[in-house]
């Protein structure tokens, strides 16, 4: 790659004197971590991080960037699937991390909001809102690391949203610092406000091409009182559709999060993760997480849970199912969900499709695809999972048994081809949660061209007229 010097000779001396020594890394040991995403798809090269430590040095910093047309990278907690959040290979670009915006601004337990910094992350979030007996509905697997700037970004979606939504739906108010280094204060916690275009919402799922987020207004809710959690055995995708739909039919309005995993990917977390344990004994393709919650007191939750299953197995939809009796059970089966793609990634290579389908083709997607995918790949693994509830499934391919891991990455495209083939036959969506990052911007072309482009395009025209924010990701 060339080692080309990008910015100008007193660039990093004025970031210096804006964010202090604390806040540059120039050390190629310190800035490494930045540039490698957690797939390790991509390895980028910078000469500087840059951490301010709140808005307004965040924004004297892309002003300068603005004045020098430094093309900037937002990064949060770097877990981007897609590439979204590390620089690209010519050093041409400096990595803002959010990690130093730190506080939590405000908490309003009759407003039932939070306002808080785009570097929480969303753990530290979630924990922040529990301590005041509320909860912040939204949950991924990688919420230890992932912030809330980033989770933003992406319009993460996660385990919950077939109950609350996607991250877009608990956000009221946007804090940003705009590509010409303007800040954008609009922080409001209104849950009706109609006066002119949605702004917040733009920034909302650009991945960091139109500006950055350096602070939210989340909606909270009222903590659960009760809280059921199973894990069933269930023959097949069509089988667990049956199940979510009893559910929806007994109380939609408790179903908290719906999970499918196969057995196969069970083992993989058996076999990578230490202290893991598979309550259920009987062996079946498919398993489903299901998770109820409710804040009416002495609700009943868990009978309801209980007859609805013992209805179930009555009726041949699930062979066998157990309910967590505590927390540690709870967080067990937990566990068991959430380390799918960290044990996906200790057993090989692994290429990700994070599509969604309508929830009723679900069962003829999954059955279609990994027949596709065997015919392009014989040996190749489908090992589909996520949140059914919605219609997100991550449909992941193994690479074969005894197959060269470099060998299979370099069939990536191929296989993502082929099963895109048959999501576009059931009108579904490449990316449902993940986004578009560096990975798919030609996909972007493929399947949003025409008009829905040309406005994306008109929009970034019009927010970032130098192309200085977050370059050659989401738009082709
Ligand atoms: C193990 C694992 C499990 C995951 N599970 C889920 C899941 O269930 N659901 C889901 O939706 N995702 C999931 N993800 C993907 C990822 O965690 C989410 O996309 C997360 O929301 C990204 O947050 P982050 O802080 O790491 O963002 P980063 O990876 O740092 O950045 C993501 C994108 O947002 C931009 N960005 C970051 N911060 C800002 C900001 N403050 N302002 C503007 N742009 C910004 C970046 O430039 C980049 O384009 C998972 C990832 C991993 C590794």
């Amino acid at each position: 790659m060339p080692d080309r010097q990008p910015f100008p000779p007193d660039f990093l001396d004025s970031v210096r004197a804006i964010v202090g020594e604390r806040g540059l890394l120039t050390d190629p040991s310190s800035v490494a971590p930045y540039l490698e995403d957690w797939r390790r798809l991509y390895k980028g090269s910078s000469q500087a991080v840059i951490r301010p430590a709140n808005t307004a040095e965040l924004a004297a910093v892309v002003r300068l960037c603005a004045q020098s047309r430094t093309p900037i990278v937002p990064q949060g907690g770097n877990t981007s699937m897609v590439g979204g959040a590390v620089p690209n290979e010519d050093s041409s670009e400096v990595v803002i991390s959010t990690s130093r915006l730190l506080r939590i601004r405000d908490l309003d337990e009759v407003d039932m909001t939070l306002t808080i910094e785009a570097g929480v992350t969303l753990k530290a979030a979630q924990m922040a809102a529990a301590e005041r007996g509320c909860l912040l509905p939204l949950s991924i697997s990688s919420e230890g690391s992932a912030q809330i700037g980033g989770v933003l970004a992406v319009n993460a979606g996660g385990n919950n949203t077939v109950r609350y939504g996607n991250a877009r739906d608990l956000v009221l108010g946007l804090e940003v610092v705009l590509p010409d280094g303007s800040i954008w204060n609009g922080l409001r916690r209104l849950r009706k406000d109609n006066t002119g275009y949605c702004l917040r919402q733009l920034f909302v799922g650009a991945e960091g091409t139109l500006g950055i987020i350096t602070a939210a207004v989340l909606k909270l809710v009222p903590q659960p009182k009760e809280v059921a959690v199973a894990l069933c055995a269930v023959g097949s995708p069509e089988a667990a559709i049956g199940l979510f739909k009893r559910f929806q039919m007994s109380d939609a309005s408790s179903l908290n999060a719906f999970e499918l995993m196969t057995g196969l990917g069970i083992r993989f977390v058996l076999k990578h993760i230490p202290d893991t344990l598979m309550p259920v004994e009987t062996q079946t393709p498919y398993y489903v997480l299901v998770e109820m919650t409710t804040t009416r007191p002495e609700a009943g939750l868990r009978l309801l849970l209980e007859k609805t299953l013992e209805q179930a197995m009555e009726d041949g939809i699930v062979a066998d199912a157990v309910i967590a009796e505590s927390d540690a059970q709870r967080a067990a089966i937990w566990k068991l969900r959430e380390e799918h793609s960290e044990a996906q990634k200790r057993e090989g290579a692994s290429i990700k499709n994070d599509v969604s389908v309508p929830i009723s083709k679900i069962p003829a997607f999954i059955q279609e695809a990994a027949q596709a995918c065997e015919a392009l790949m014989p040996g190749i693994r489908a090992v589909p999972f996520g949140h059914i509830g919605d219609g997100n499934i991550h449909f992941n391919l193994e690479q074969p048994v005894d197959c060269d891991g470099a060998w299979f990455l370099a069939q990536g495209e191929a296989v993502m081809d082929t099963v895109n083939e048959v999501v576009r036959r059931f009108d579904g969506s490449f990316s449902a949660e993940h986004g578009i990052g560096r990975l798919k911007p030609h996909m972007l072309e493929e399947w949003r061209g025409g008009a829905e482009l040309a406005l994306m395009k008109q929009i970034k025209a019009a927010i970032d007229p130098a192309g200085i924010m977050n370059p050659g990701k989401v738009l082709p």
